[in-house]
Order: structure tokens, then sequence, then C-alpha cells
């Protein structure tokens, strides 16, 4: 039951209640279990999961009350999960896509990743974690309908937050057949190696795939320094897209070494695509000491902000890497920049950057502003599933 007042952000269906609007759980439910919501005057207000551990104390399953929170439900919004990504699903050129988007799905904590026949989910919370078995036999039973085969169904719940819920990392295939060591996907013109077991993620960062896209587009004859590249999504875009030649620098060996793959699956050999282990904060620097120039800079850090209390640290590592980046480009060169943090307000960003570029003393455009993949929709009820931000800048 709510404290009194406390069902406004219901009302705009905001699917998250904090552990301060309530006033008392009845019954003794246990964590992860279905409630029932009600406001201070008992009227009833939908269906929520119940985290026990989490400050966010339950997610809503549903804003009605007559919803039967059951197999059924949890099939339809499968269905309304996959059926809005049809025009990716049917594109013979793209085998890998997000199909559940937690939240923004309508179902809060619970990630889908396709990735061609291997399905890969991440069950977040306590109320997705609740659903792990009938998940698994109600995605089977939903794919055929959607044309897609499921060889196998592997659990990658192994993210930091799922500690905040009181649960254990759970790893390991929940269904079918081992996925192989990489499995392969198409983007577009080019293909990926995509390590579901260990990769970042659910293996990668699918969130990027438009802006690997435009990448692609505008990098032709052109130098580009790829930092944070992780296995070499941008750079074998920009590749494709007759780039002159691209330096990737990431610290992770094993990303490098599954990049350089990539580049070679892509026939993109020798030269023109250079692999580069080391900090990117130091080899900033150090290619600024050489006076090194590129034509583009990607920056696609990760996550710097993790609370509100690291938001200042983060707006200096942000501004650090933007500002040695604008002193590295040619006149007229491309700036893509991101932020992925959650917590990072989309306008303070753009201001970091533009801080950054002040400093470097170089007139800066935003050309065009970017944000993630078409398969990772935000509802407008929950603006924080709004992550990925990111600006294409001209820098003169
Ligand atoms: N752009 C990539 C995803 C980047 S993920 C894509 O489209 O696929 C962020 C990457 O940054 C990870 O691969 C991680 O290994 C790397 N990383 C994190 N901190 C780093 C640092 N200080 N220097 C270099 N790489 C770093």
């Amino acid at each position: 039951m709510l404290k009194p007042g406390r069902e406004k952000s219901l009302l705009r269906r905001h699917p998250w209640l904090f552990e301060g609007a309530i006033a008392r759980v009845m019954g003794n439910s246990q964590i992860g279990d279905t409630v029932q919501v009600l406001t201070a005057a008992q009227q009833p207000m939908g269906w929520g999961s119940i985290s026990p551990r989490s400050q966010i104390r339950v997610r809503m399953w549903s804003f009605d009350p007559e919803t039967v929170v059951d197999e059924a439900w949890l099939a339809t919004q499968l269905r309304r999960a996959i059926a809005r990504r049809q025009v990716l699903l049917s594109d013979p050129n793209h085998t890998a896509c997000r199909l559940v988007a937690a939240e923004s799905d309508g179902l809060p904590g619970i990630i889908v990743d396709r990735y061609d026949r291997v399905l890969v989910c991440q069950l977040l919370t306590a109320g997705a974690n609740h659903w792990r078995d009938r998940l698994v036999e109600t995605l089977v039973q939903v794919l055929p309908e959607f044309g897609l085969a499921c060889d196998g169904l592997y659990e990658r719940s192994d993210a930091d937050v799922r500690a905040k819920e009181g649960l254990p990392v759970q790893v390991g295939l929940l269904h079918g057949v081992e996925p192989p060591e990489l499995v392969e996907i198409q983007e577009g013109s080019v293909r990926f190696g995509v390590d579901v077991r260990t990769g970042h993620k659910t293996g990668f960062y699918l969130d990027q795939r438009d802006n690997r896209a435009i990448a692609q587009q505008v990098c032709t004859g052109q130098e580009v320094l790829n930092c944070f590249s992780y296995t070499g999504g941008f750079s074998v875009a920009a590749l494709a897209g007759g780039a002159a030649a691209v330096v990737n620098v990431d610290s992770s060996t094993a990303a490098l070494t599954l990049s350089e793959a990539n580049h070679q699956q892509n026939g993109f050999e020798g030269d023109r695509a250079q692999h580069r282990q080391g900090d990117v904060f130091q080899v900033l620097r150090q290619f600024r000491d050489e006076a090194r120039q590129f034509d583009t800079i990607i920056l696609d850090p990760p996550k710097f902000v993790d609370s509100q209390a690291s938001l200042q640290r983060a707006a200096r590592g942000y501004k650090d890497i933007n500002r040695l980046a604008c002193l590295l480009l040619r006149p007229g060169g491309t700036l893509f920049t991101f932020s992925c943090s959650g917590l990072m307000p989309a306008d303070l960003f753009q201001k970091i950057v533009a801080d950054a570029a002040l400093d470097a003393r170089r007139e800066t455009q935003l050309v065009q502003r970017l944000g993630q993949s078409v398969d990772h929709p935000t509802l407008l009820s929950f603006p924080e599933g709004f992550y990925l931000k990111g600006l294409r800048c001209r820098v003169d």
C-alpha cells in the first residue's frame, strides 16, 4: 500500500516505485513475487514485482488492476516486443537485434537479444528472475510465430545491478544446445563474431548499430581513430565504408584479439587496421605529443557514472578525452562522442563536450545528435530508458 499521494508516478505510467513511496507491504510476499499495488485509499493501481533489497521496491508489470499477470500475459508482452522489431527482423542483412528491452517493452529487468540462431537473456531484477523458467518456455513457444529459429537460449545474468537486488550471478544454457565459441552475425554489409559467454553485456553492443552505420557512410578515404574499440565494431564499419586506415585502442586484450579476427573475417587486414592495447587517456596524450592527426575520432567509453556521487569525476573524464580528441583532429574533422551512462544528462554531456572543444581552442559544430539503435526504444513514460547519448561534431 502506498503513502498518501504517492500514486502520482503510477498515474504517469512510470514503472518504478521507490521504497519511500510505500506505506506498508501486506501479506508475506517473497522476493520477486507479483504483488498488487494499492493507493492509501485502497484503490488498486495494478501489479508489479517486489524486490525487498532494492531501493526500487516494486517494478510494475501492469498499470491495469484487471490484468492477470500469468504465462498468457507474458506471452502477449513478448509477442508485442518482438512484433515491434518486425522491420529489422525481416531484413536478411541484419541477424542480430534486441528483442526485449526491459522497462521500455513493459517487461522491467528482462532483456533478450538475438544473435542469429542463438538467444541470450539477461534477468536484472528480482521480478525478472522470478520468471526465468516460464520465460524460457514462453520464448520457445513464441519465437517460431515470428519465423525465428532458436538453437539455444543462453543466460547472462551477470550484470553488477543484480547485487543490488540480492541476486547471485547466473550464467549458462537455459535451453537447446551450447552456443558455438563465436556466434556469427551479419550487420549490414559486415560480419562479426560474438562471444555470448564472456563478451560484454550479452556479447555485443547492439545499441551502437545505427551509429556504426553512420560511421560507415562518412569515413570514406579517412584516417580514423577508434577509441574504446571493443571487438572493432566502428572500425570494421568505417573500413567497409572505405576508410583509408583505422587505429583501434582498447585496454582489453581479449577484445582486441576478437577485433583482429573480425577485421580478418571482413577482409580488412594489414596496415589499414591497426590494434593497440592501452589506456585511451594515455594513448591520446601520447598521440598528442607525437603530433599524430586523424580525420575522424570515435570515443565510446564504458559507463563512467554509476552513482550521482561519481558524476563530477565522470564529467572530468569525458572532458579530458574529448579535449584530447579535438586536439588530434585535422581541421574539418569529425568527432563521434558518446556517453552510455544513464545518469549523465544529455544536456550536461553536450556542455562537457563544448567545454572540451573550447579548451582545445577548436570551433566545433554539432552536426547530428545520436542515440541508441531502433531496437532499444525509450518509453516516453520512462525517460530513464534513454541512456546512450552521442554527438557527431565537426571540429574546425
Ligand atoms: N564501441 C564499441 C563498444 C565499446 S565498449 C562497439 O561498438 O562495439 C567500451 C570498451 O572500452 C571496452 O571494450 C573496454 O575494454 C574498453 N575500455 C574501458 N576502459 C578503457 C580505458 N581506460 N582505455 C581503453 N579501453 C578501455
